[in-house]
């Protein structure tokens, strides 16, 4: 049996305050989630902290939107694996497409930052999707398929159960425009392929969550794919009652 999840990437959204009243509005609903479904929230660095205090004792993991590519030393601005354990993190999503498109974050950071993330114990939410353009050219699979090849396929085999897939198509985040249930699919079953191509069996555990416009009305149709287990929300995740509405729409 595969994971359940639903996991909240805040995006550069919410100060301290909003961030807490955001993660206690969660953390006050839980007895409604089904308990095979795991919850996972990304707020920005600077609330971290305080998002973790206000969510212990609650099951919901705490994860990070990003992490340095060195484990410590002279990189200005960067926050590194060991300080996001210090403040609560479990997790952290890696090859977001607004940090591969604004940031220049490519396979050669993200080989390292996997590799930090997995030996420093954390579990990778790790994201991939084509643009408009490549599935307009017919080349979506190309696309995703390499940028899984390009990093995942170094991973160490003894990490696969801390890896989490994300499946966000380029031009359904934000945009309201949701990928139909059966495109989604389609590429969730291409992901799973292309994983048991390297890793086998282990490929059947690995969960593959969908992002891009998934909400409340959308959810449950996305979910009932058999190669859907759960979301990467985004908008949706910022207020309480979205988010959890999310969370139980598995069958
Ligand atoms: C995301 O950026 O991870 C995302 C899925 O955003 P949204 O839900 O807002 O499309």
């Amino acid at each position: 049996m595969r994971k359940k999840i639903v996991a909240g990437n805040w995006k550069m959204n919410t100060i301290k305050d909003e961030g807490v009243v955001l993660a206690s509005g969660i953390a006050s609903k839980l007895n409604d989630v089904p308990s095979d479904v795991t919850l996972m929230v990304a707020p920005p660095f600077t609330h971290i902290y305080n998002v973790s205090e206000a969510l212990k004792g609650t099951a919901v993991e705490v994860g990070a939107q990003n992490c340095a590519d060195h484990k410590s030393g002279a990189y200005t601005g960067e926050v590194s694996i060991d300080m996001l354990k210090s403040v609560g993190c479990s997790f952290v999503i890696l090859g977001h497409s607004e940090r591969r498109e604004y940031y220049g974050e490519n396979s050669d950071s993200l080989n390292l930052k996997t590799d930090l993330a997995f030996e420093s114990g954390f579990s990778v939410i790790f994201c991939v999707g084509e643009k408009l353009s490549d599935r307009e050219d017919g080349k979506h699979f190309d696309v995703v398929g390499e940028q899984i090849k390009s990093v995942l396929y170094n991973m160490k085999p003894e990490f696969s159960g801390k890896l989490i897939i994300a499946y966000e198509p380029v031009w359904a985040i934000g945009t309201g425009k949701t990928a139909t249930s059966s495109q989604a699919q389609e590429m969730h079953a291409f992901i799973r392929k292309t994983m048991a191509g390297k890793f086998g069996k282990d490929a059947e555990n690995i969960p593959i969550l969908y992002g891009g416009s998934c909400k409340p009305s959308n959810a449950a149709e996305l979910f009932a794919q058999p190669d859907i287990d759960g979301g990467l929300i985004g908008g949706a995740a910022l207020k309480a009652d979205d988010f959890i509405a999310i969370a139980k729409s598995f069958k």
